[in-house]
C-alpha cells in the first residue's frame, strides 16, 4: 500500500482573518484532512455568528469611513495589479497549499489554477480601465447622469473544487468595483485562501478582505442571514444554493448563484472523431472529475456509438491515478472521504437501475488511505437513469446513444440543470441548430472548457441565478444611481403661493 506524503508542512491551526489580522474564532475546532493520504493534517477554528458580525463590522467601517469606495480608477488598477503580482511571487507555496486542501494535481494547480487566480485580478484591472458612464440631456433642460457605485459589503462563498481560481474571481470583482468583502471558503479547503488573505495585507487596506472559516450551516449561514451584507455571491451545490437564496431573501439581499450541472457532451458522426474523443475525456476527467462544467452525460450518435465508447473505455483504463505531486499523474484523489463514498454509491447502484458498468467503479485498493477511485464510465439504460439525472461531481461518465439531431437536443435538454453543453460536429447547420437549441448558459463547440472572462458564465434552471464575467460582475457588485440636474434654474410649479 502506498502512503503519499503531504505536499507541504501543514499549518497546525487555521484561523480567520479580520482587519488584516488573524482572528481566533469562537467556535469549535474542525479537523482538516489531506485527501492524498486520508490523514488529519490540521484543525480549523470555526467562526461563529459573533465572528461573522465582527468581520462585517470591519468591512462596513472601511467602506463607510475610509476613501476605499471612492478611490480613483488608476489607484484601484494599481492595487489589483499588486494583488496579481503577490500571487505570482508566491505561486509555489500557494500551489502546495491548494494541493494539500483539495488533492488536485500540483502540475495543474500551478499551470492553471494559480495562473487564473492571478489573471482574475489583471482581468478586472483591465475591465475597469475601460469603464464608461451614461448621460442623458433632455429638451426640458435637464441633465441626467447614471452613476455606478459600489454595492457595499459583499459576502463571497466559495466551494472546495477549485478554491483559488473560483474565489479570486469573486474577490477581484468585489475589489475592482469598490466593495469590502467577507470570504467564506469551504471548511474542507481553507489553506490556500487564508494564505492569500495573509499575503495581501500589504496591498489591501484593513477591512477590504476579511475571511471567516467554518461549516456552511454555521459560518456560511451566519454570513448570508446577516442584514449587514449587501450582496451574496455563491458558488456551490444546487441544494445549498437554494437554502442560501432563501436565507438571503429574508433580507432581500441580491445573490448570484453558480450551481451544479449535468452537462450534455453531444458527439455527432460528422465530428472530427479524434478531437471529440480527446475532448470527451478532458470534459469528464479534468480537475479529478470534480467540476460543475463537466461533460458528464456523453451523447453519441448511433453510427459511431460502439466504436466511440470502446475507445473511450480503453483510454480510461490507461489513465494514471495517483500522487497529485507526481508529474505523470492524470487524476488525483477525490476531495473528501464522504464525497468519495457518494461517488462510489452511484457505481454500486448501476445494475439496480438497469445501467451497465463499462469501466472503473471501485476504490483503488493499493492507495487505500487516500481517497482514490478508478475513473468510471457507465452505459445508461436511458436518460432517466440516476447517473444521467444527478450531479455525481467525480470522474464518472454516462453514455447514451441518439439517432437524430432532434433526439440529441431532446435528451440534452431533459435535465433539471442547464450550465454547459458541448457540441462536436463539422457540419455548420448542425452546430448552429444544436447550439441555439440548448437550454444552457454556455455552449462549447468542438472544444472543451473555454472560459472567456469577458462573457457571462452561469446556468439556466437549477444551475444558477445570474452570471459571472466582466459586465455581469459590474452589474452585480454595483448599485446604479440616477442623478438629474436642471442645467439652468428652471421654473418650478408653485404650491401654496396663491
Ligand atoms: P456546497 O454547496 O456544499 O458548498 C459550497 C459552499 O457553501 C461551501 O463554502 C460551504 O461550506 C457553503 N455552505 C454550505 N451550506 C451553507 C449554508 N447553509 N449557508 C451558507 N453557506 C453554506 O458545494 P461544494 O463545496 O460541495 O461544491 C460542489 C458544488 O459546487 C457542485 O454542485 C458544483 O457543481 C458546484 N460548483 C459550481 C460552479 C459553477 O460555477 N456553477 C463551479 C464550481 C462548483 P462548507 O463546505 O464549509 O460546509
Amino acid at each position: 500500500m502506498k502512503i503519499f506524503e503531504n505536499p507541504i508542512e501543514p499549518p497546525s491551526i487555521v484561523k480567520g482573518w479580520i482587519d488584516n489580522k488573524e482572528n481566533h474564532g469562537s467556535g469549535i475546532e474542525v479537523p482538516v484532512f489531506y485527501p492524498g493520504n486520508g490523514k488529519q493534517v490540521s484543525v480549523l477554528v470555526e467562526d461563529t455568528a459573533d465572528d461573522v458580525e465582527k468581520a462585517i463590522a470591519s468591512a462596513r467601517k472601511t467602506f463607510d469611513t475610509t476613501s476605499w469606495a471612492k478611490l480613483s480608477v488608476e489607484k484601484r488598477i494599481e492595487i489589483l495589479e499588486s494583488c496579481r503580482q503577490v500571487i505570482l511571487d508566491n505561486i509555489d507555496e500557494l500551489a502546495l497549499l491548494e494541493c494539500l486542501g483539495t488533492g488536485l494535481i500540483l502540475r495543474e494547480i500551478k499551470g492553471f489554477h494559480i495562473q487564473r487566480a492571478a489573471y482574475n485580478f489583471r482581468f478586472f484591472a483591465q475591465y475597469i480601465s475601460q469603464a464608461h458612464g451614461e448621460r442623458y440631456d433632455n429638451t426640458d433642460g435637464y441633465l441626467t447622469l447614471v452613476n455606478r457605485e459600489p454595492a457595499g459589503v459583499v459576502g463571497l462563498i466559495a466551494p472546495w473544487n477549485a478554491p483559488m481560481a473560483l474565489a479570486t474571481m469573486k474577490i477581484a470583482a468585489a475589489i475592482a468595483f469598490g466593495n469590502c468583502a467577507i470570504l467564506k471558503p469551504s471548511e474542507q479547503t481553507p489553506f490556500s485562501l487564508i494564505k492569500l488573505a495573509n499575503l495581501l495585507k500589504d496591498v489591501l487596506p484593513e477591512g477590504v478582505l476579511n475571511l471567516v472559516n467554518g461549516r456552511g450551516p454555521v459560518t456560511g449561514s451566519s454570513l448570508v442571514s446577516n442584514p449587514g451584507v449587501d450582496r451574496i455571491s455563491f458558488t456551490g451545490g444546487t441544494v445549498t444554493g437554494r437554502q442560501v437564496m432563501m436565507d438571503a431573501g429574508k433580507q432581500l439581499t441580491p445573490c448570484t448563484m453558480e450551481l451544479g450541472g449535468k452537462s450534455a457532451n453531444i458527439v455527432f458522426a460528422s465530428a472530427d472523431y479524434q478531437r471529440a474523443l480527446d475532448g470527451a475525456l478532458i470534459g469528464i476527467f479534468s480537475n479529478n472529475g470534480q467540476q460543475c462544467l463537466a461533460g458528464s452525460r456523453i451523447l453519441v450518435e448511433e453510427k459511431i456509438f460502439d466504436q466511440f465508447v470502446e475507445e473511450f473505455v480503453q483510454r480510461t483504463k490507461k489513465i494514471v491515478v495517483g500522487d497529485p505531486l507526481h508529474n505523470e499523474t492524470e487524476i488525483g484523489p477525490i476531495a473528501s472521504k464522504q464525497h468519495m463514498e457518494r461517488i462510489l454509491s452511484f457505481a454500486e447502484g448501476v445494475q439496480k437501475d438497469g445501467d451497465k458498468l463499462l469501466v472503473g467503479g471501485k476504490r483503488l485498493a493499493e492507495q487505500k488511505d487516500g481517497y482514490f477511485i478508478e475513473p468510471t464510465a457507465v452505459m445508461a439504460s436511458s436518460n432517466n437513469s440516476r447517473v444521467c439525472q444527478e450531479e455525481i461531481f467525480g470522474p464518472f461518465a454516462s453514455f447514451i446513444s441518439f439517432k437524430s439531431e432532434e433526439e440529441a437536443i431532446s435528451i440534452a435538454n431533459d435535465t433539471e440543470f442547464g450550465l454547459v453543453s458541448y457540441v462536436w460536429s463539422d457540419h455548420m447547420p448542425t452546430i448552429l441548430n444544436v447550439s441555439e437549441s440548448m437550454r444552457s448558459g454556455v455552449v462549447w463547440v468542438n472544444t472543451p472548457m473555454m472560459r472567456e472572462l469577458r462573457a457571462p458564465f452561469g446556468g439556466y434552471h437549477n444551475s444558477g441565478v445570474g452570471r459571472e464575467g466582466g459586465y455581469s460582475c459590474e452589474q452585480f457588485y454595483t448599485e446604479e444611481k440616477t442623478i438629474s440636474i436642471p442645467k439652468t434654474p428652471l421654473n418650478l410649479k408653485k404650491f401654496g403661493d396663491k
